[in-house]
């Protein structure tokens, strides 16, 4: 077996990948990225405006074996080179600085497994801002937004005219409204085109006005001279010192000859999504870690969670155009984001627009219990809808955790992912909240009929490779370090302690700065 050596190894080059191959390669470090799927390096030819497209592009779950309630779809994470951002609604949100603070704002909750992040809103504010640059995130400045936050980068997008009936439906509520901030152009910007309102975001952007990883943040990295991309190959085993303190290096199979390749190098990061980072932990196991790469205190896999998510559709008596224009948060209410009944609930959801190519999506949520005839009609009004989502606030617990199944084995001969997610008390109490409170805007923006499905379905899995300041309760410090090897660290959503209601992407982002600028500074000591 050829062996290659680098400074950094990157297991997939997805969202947070390929922010990590964009710091860490223009700092001269020599990178090697390995993703499993291909490089869509020409958008306009590559993408379909196809509402089917987005399953082309998100990760198949097929390999694994689910229980319980909460994870019901296809994961909410990309498959190639750009990761998630290929197929995202680009809502770029900031979290609150109380997103931070759970464990410290609510105490301990029975069937919950709260913690506070080892980091605050301050640590991450100007990778916040640096982020939204490289996004060009759209915007004006909202009544909930921080107050010392700066303008965003563009200025925000006009309201849809379903926007305008949401926004009167809401202001006869009492409800705060806003433009949601949008990582998608609302002039040009970085060389990057207007969106042109053809409502396939989630296909992949042919015109790139939406922030797309693969497109903004690795060109840099490839014209570096210090990165190099390998695709179409997965990694299946991270290799250790003898002592087991170092990650050495990877096993990866090239997926197109199947030959098995190694590479080693000074660092090992991996950004390939919560169950898979934590398959190819457990999976990694040796002699020095038997139960999975840092694995000392059996915290790999556990804290698990996602968004429940609500879909919505009141039909109105007039056309909306609802069709046309980019697919998420042309409005938002972030009025429902904190708690407002903390004895029966805690947490929050999110209600932001829905538009674009949704009719598909339209027929197997809001309409999922309509079929034949009646789903016709339903699907007649469309043009007459308004749509919303509620992103309700999913609380990580112990036992909700992704583990693998040693004697079965993937097309690679590797063990298949096994995950345990099941909604909790909280998690059923906020879905029910958030499906009222949906039914009363879209009533109060001239709804005449509702339909809103009532279970929620899972968007954007967090957690799994929770950060925090004790290894006993935690696996990675603040910087995605894995406490007990000196030179393994993870990035992405897999180590969020707890996920808000607001879209993970822009804080993982900003993660991915800091963790890049701590692996920058430190670098010496991993030589
Ligand atoms: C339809 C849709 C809409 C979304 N909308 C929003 C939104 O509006 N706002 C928001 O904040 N978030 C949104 N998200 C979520 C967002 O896409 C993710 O949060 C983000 O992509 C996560 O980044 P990541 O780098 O952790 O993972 P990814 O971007 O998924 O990247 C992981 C990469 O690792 C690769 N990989 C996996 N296993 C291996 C392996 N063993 N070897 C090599 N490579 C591997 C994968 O192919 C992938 O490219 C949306 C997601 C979807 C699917
Ligand atoms: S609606 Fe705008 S952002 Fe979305 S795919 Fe079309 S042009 Fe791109």
């Amino acid at each position: 077996m050829n062996t290659q050596k680098y400074d950094v190894i990157l297991v997939g080059v997805g969202e947070a990948g390929s922010t990590l191959a964009n710091k860490l390669s223009q700092a001269g470090l020599k990178v090697l990225g390995i993703e499993y799927g291909q490089h869509f390096q020409d958008h306009r030819n590559d993408f379909v405006e196809n509402e089917a497209g987005v399953l082309n592009l998100s990760w198949k779950n097929t390999n694994y074996i689910i229980e319980g309630d909460g994870f019901l779809g296809i994961p909410n994470l990309g498959a190639n080179v750009g990761g998630g951002s290929l197929v995202w609604t680009a809502m770029a949100f900031r979290y609150f600085e109380r997103d931070f603070q759970l464990k410290s704002k609510y105490g301990n909750r029975p069937g919950l497994s709260l913690a506070d992040w080892p980091l605050t809103y301050q640590d991450l504010e100007s990778y916040y801002t640096i982020s939204e640059k490289h996004m060009g995130v759209a915007c004006t400045i909202a009544p909930w937004d921080h107050a010392k936050r700066p303008e965003y980068p563009n200025p925000a997008h006009c309201y849809y005219p379903s926007s305008k009936m949401l926004e009167q439906g809401m202001n006869k509520l009492g409800i705060r409204s806003s433009a949601g901030p949008a990582a998608i152009n609302s002039q040009p910007y970085q060389n990057r085109e207007v969106c042109v309102n053809c409502g396939y975001c989630r296909s992949g952007c042919r015109v790139d006005s939406k922030y797309q990883a693969d497109k903004v943040m690795l060109p840099a990295a490839l014209n570096s001279g210090n990165f190099e991309l390998k695709t179409e190959s997965v990694v299946v085993k991270i290799l250790t010192s003898s002592n087991g303190k170092k990650a050495k290096g990877v096993v990866y199979i090239d997926k197109k000859t199947k030959k098995t390749h190694q590479a080693t190098a000074k660092v090992v990061v991996v950004c390939n999504n919560p169950m898979e980072t934590v398959r190819l932990l457990f999976n990694s196991a040796d002699k020095n870690h038997p139960n999975g790469l840092g694995n000392k205190y059996d915290q790999l896999g556990r804290y698990f969670f996602a968004h429940p998510t609500i879909f919505g559709v009141g039909v109105t008596k007039q056309e909306t155009s609802v069709v046309a224009g980019y697919n998420m948060g042309n409005i938002v209410s972030l009025d429902f984001t904190e708690t407002r009944d903390s004895k029966k609930y805690i947490g929050g959801f999110t209600f932001v627009s829905l538009n674009g190519s949704g009719a598909g999506v339209v027929a197997v949520d809001a309409f999922h219990n309509l079929y034949g005839q009646s789903l016709k009609e339903a699907m007649y009004k469309f043009p007459k809808s308004l749509a919303m989502i509620a992103f309700c606030e999913g609380m990580p617990t112990a036992n909700n955790r992704v583990t693998v199944i040693p004697n079965k084995l993937d097309a690679f001969g590797v063990p298949i992912g096994k995950i345990n997610y099941r909604l909790t008390d909280n998690d059923h109490l906020l879905t029910k909240k958030a499906v009222e409170n949906m039914r009363q805007i879209l009533i109060a923006s001239g709804a005449v009929e509702t339909y809103i499905r009532e279970d929620s379905f899972e968007t954007h899995p967090m957690g799994g490779m929770r950060m925090g300041k004790n290894p006993k309760t935690s696996m990675t410090d603040s910087f995605g370090k894995v406490h007990s090897l000196d030179n393994l660290f993870v990035a992405g959503g897999s180590l969020f302690p707890s996920g808000s209601s607001l879209g993970p992407t822009l804080t993982i982002h900003a993660l991915a700065l800091r963790t890049s600028d701590y692996i920058i500074d430190n670098f010496s000591k991993f030589s």
